[in-house]
C-alpha cells in the first residue's frame, strides 16, 4: 500500500512526515490506520488538535449544525455562528484575561495571519523592516518565509524578502551575551541596515525551531525594547496559543499585551482550518478590502471553535491540568536527559527532548512508531524530539507514551 503511495503521481515530494502507514480513523489521542492498529498521537497535527481528534462534544455541535443546513461558506458576511464565536472569544478568553483586541479572520491559516499582521505593522508605523528571530517558524508563504530562520525551511523557492532581519532569540549566546546588546547596539547604529524597524515577530516557544523556551522575563524585555524604539510587537500565537503552554495565550505569562497575536491550528478546535489576527483597536487601520480572501468565514470551524472554548475556557481547569501534565512529562524527559546526556526542554505540553547527536531523534521517532507512538522531531537539524499530546490526553495515556519513550531512547542509545 505505501508503495503505491509512494508512487501516486498526486503525492508531491514537499512533505517530509510520512508514518509508513495508512491512517483511517482517529478518536481522542490515538489514530488508526486501515488495519485498526491503533497509534497514540504525541504529535497532535502540530498543534491543530490540543482537544485530541474528533471531540465528541465538539462532533455533535457540528453534526446538529450541518444538519440544520447552517450556512458553511460565509466568506466575510455576519452570520450566526460568527457572531457566536466571537461573544464566546471575547467572553471566555479576551475579557477574563483584561484583553482588548479586535479580530481579524485573516484567511484559513496560520501563515495567513502573520502575513496580515506583517502587512498591518507596515501600514501602521509606515516603516519597512521586520525583526524576526534566530530558528523562528513563520509558515510558508513568502512573507512568512522571509521572517523564517531556518534556511532549510526556505528551501530553492523561499527567497527571503528584504527589510527582515533575524535576531538572537533567547539563550541563543547559552548565557554569554546579555539579553539584546546585540539587538539595541545595532538599533542604535545608523549605519547598521537596520533602520527603523516597524516591528518584531517572536513566537514565545519556538516549535518548529527545537522546542526553545524564551523565559517571561526575555519577553518583558523585548516587549520594553519595542516601545522604546517604536517597534510594534507581534506574537506568533499559531502552535504555541490555546492552551499549548498552559494558559490561553502562551506569553500570559510575561504579563504583556502584544500589539498583534496571531492564533490558528487549534482555535477551530476539531481540526478544520481557522486563523485569526488579533489587533489592538487603535492599530485596526485597514481599509476595507485590504486583506481579505475566499476562506475567511469558515461557518463550521466557528461552531466547533465556539463549542471548545465554552467546554475548555470557561475556566482555569484545562490550564492546570495541562501544567500538571506537562510537568509529568518534564521530570520523565530531566530522567532520560541525565541518563543519555540529552536536554530536557519546552513548558506546559509542548515538551522536547534534543541530543547533540543529529541522527537520534530521527532515530527514536522511528522505534516509537514501531511500539504504536506517534512522536515528530524538530529544530534546525531536527535533532529534538517534539512530544506534544492533546491536551485532553489521560494520565493512563501519558504514562503510556513515556514509557514508549523510554523505551525508544533506550533502544537507540543503550
Ligand atoms: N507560525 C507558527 C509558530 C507555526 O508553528 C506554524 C505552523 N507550524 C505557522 C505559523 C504556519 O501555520 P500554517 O501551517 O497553518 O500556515
Amino acid at each position: 500500500m505505501n508503495d503505491i503511495f509512494a508512487t501516486l503521481e498526486s503525492e508531491v515530494r514537499s512533505y517530509s512526515r510520512t508514518w509508513p502507514t495508512v491512517f483511517d480513523r482517529a478518536g481522542g489521542s490515538y489514530l488508526y490506520d486501515e488495519d485498526g492498529t491503533g497509534y497514540l498521537d504525541f504529535f497532535a497535527g502540530a498543534g491543530a488538535l490540543n482537544y485530541g481528534h474528533n471531540n465528541p462534544l465538539l462532533k455533535r455541535k457540528l453534526i446538529e449544525y450541518i444538519e440544520r443546513d447552517g450556512v458553511t461558506h460565509g466568506l466575510d458576511q455576519s452570520t450566526v455562528a460568527k457572531r457566536a464565536f466571537l461573544e464566546t472569544f471575547r467572553d471566555n478568553v479576551l475579557e477574563p484575561r483584561g484583553l482588548n483586541y479586535k479580530v481579524q479572520f485573516p484567511g484559513p491559516t496560520g501563515t495567513n495571519s502573520v502575513e496580515s499582521a506583517l502587512k498591518l505593522v507596515r501600514k501602521i508605523t509606515g516603516r519597512e523592516s521586520i525583526i524576526s528571530f534566530t530558528n523562528a517558524f513563520h509558515g510558508m508563504t513568502l512573507g512568512s518565509l522571509s521572517v523564517t530562520g531556518n534556511s532549510m525551511k526556505r528551501g530553492g523557492a523561499g527567497i527571503p524578502l528584504v527589510h527582515a532581519t533575524p535576531m538572537p532569540y533567547d539563550d541563543y549566546f547559552d548565557g554569554q551575551v546579555p539579553d539584546f546588546l546585540y539587538f539595541e547596539k545595532m538599533l542604535e547604529d545608523s549605519g547598521s541596515g537596520l533602520n527603523e524597524p516597524a516591528a518584531v515577530i517572536v513566537e514565545t516557544l519556538q516549535g518548529e525551531g527545537g522546542i526553545n523556551s524564551s523565559r517571561p522575563a526575555w519577553l518583558r524585555g523585548l516587549y520594553e525594547l519595542c516601545q522604546k524604539h517604536g517597534m510594534l510587537m507581534i506574537v506568533d500565537d499559531v502552535q504555541m496559543g490555546c492552551g499549548r503552554t498552559g494558559p490561553f495565550f502562551s506569553f500570559e505569562e510575561a504579563g504583556i499585551q502584544p500589539d498583534i497575536v496571531c492564533l490558528s491550528k487549534s482555535i477551530g478546535g476539531y481540526g478544520l482550518p481557522l486563523a485569526l489576527t488579533l489587533i489592538k483597536p487603535e492599530h485596526d487601520v485597514w481599509e476595507p478590502g485590504e486583506h481579505n480572501g475566499t476562506f475567511r468565514g469558515n461557518n463550521p470551524a466557528f461552531v466547533t471553535a465556539t463549542e471548545a472554548l465554552k467546554q475548555y475556557w470557561a475556566d482555569d481547569s484545562l490550564e492546570k491540568s495541562t501544567i500538571a501534565k506537562g510537568e509529568r512529562v518534564g521530570e520523565v524527559l530531566e530522567e532520560l536527559a541525565a541518563k543519555y546526556g540529552a536536554v530536557a526542554k519546552g513548558r506546559g505540553l509542548a515538551r522536547g527532548l534534543g541530543f547533540e547527536d543529529t541522527d537520534v531523534a530521527g532515530k527514536v521517532s522511528k522505534a516509537a512508531f514501531d511500539r504504536k507512538l506517534l512522536v515528530e522531531t524538530s529544530g534546525p537539524s531536527s535533532e529534538v524530539i517534539k512530544i506534544m499530546p492533546p491536551l485532553t490526553v489521560s494520565d493512563d495515556e501519558l504514562e503510556q507514551g513515556l514509557q514508549i519513550i523510554r523505551d525508544s531512547v533506550h533502544s537507540v542509545l543503550a
